[in-house]
């Protein structure tokens, strides 16, 4: 499924997101930096100890890497150029701020990659692993954040934005947002 926002084609996919050939990947990280379950540690284990490394450096000057924020690393052995890290919230029912902290996931992400003059970003299903929330709920969440940066950003150079869900029904409810906002 693929769509276009201006200059910028925003698809969805379904696969290993440490292969991608993007010029960063995100990683559904945790506020540690350190590592974990999931894509977290899919892609360390794909990347190497140089990610690990930039992350202890990041860590050393923030402390922490709060909920919603996003920083950048090298991507090691991995084909994509980047590792952006954003922190996901836990879905606790929905009452907690749980959409807008995973907005702000997207956003930041996003303005990360403006900043570094990147052009291509894949993102995994954020949250919606470990942190249980619900990837219908978190597809529109995604996507409608990624939309509103675009239009709100013109200057972005982005040519491609992919949503690389892990399982075809991951990918299905990404594609289900998007043709609900053509
Ligand atoms: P979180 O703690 O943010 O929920 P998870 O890594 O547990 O993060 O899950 C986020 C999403 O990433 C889930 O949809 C999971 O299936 C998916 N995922 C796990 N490994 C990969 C991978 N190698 N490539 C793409 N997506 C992945």
């Amino acid at each position: 499924m693929e769509i276009s926002i201006g200059k910028t084609k925003l698809k969805t996919i379904t696969g290993d997101i440490t292969t991608q050939s993007t010029d960063a990947i995100v990683n559904a990280a945790n506020s540690g930096l350190m590592g974990g379950g999931g894509v977290d540690g899919a892609i360390h284990r794909a990347g190497g100890t140089a990610i690990l490394e930039d992350c202890k450096k990041i860590i050393a000057k923030i402390g922490r890497l709060p909920t919603g924020e996003a920083v950048i690393t090298t991507a090691g052995n991995m084909p994509s150029k980047h590792v952006i890290h954003t922190a996901g919230p836990v879905w606790h029912g929905g009452g907690q701020n749980e959409e807008k902290k995973l907005k702000n996931c997207y956003a930041e992400s996003l303005k990360v990659a403006m900043d570094n003059g990147l052009k291509t970003i894949a993102f995994p299903s954020v949250s919606t692993g470990i942190y249980g929330y619900p990837v219908n709920r978190a597809s529109d969440a995604a996507v409608e954040a990624v939309i509103d940066f675009i239009k709100k950003n013109p200057g972005a150079l982005f040519e491609q934005v992919i949503f690389c869900g892990f399982d075809s029904n991951t990918e299905k409810e990404y594609a289900r947002a998007l043709k609900e906002r053509i």
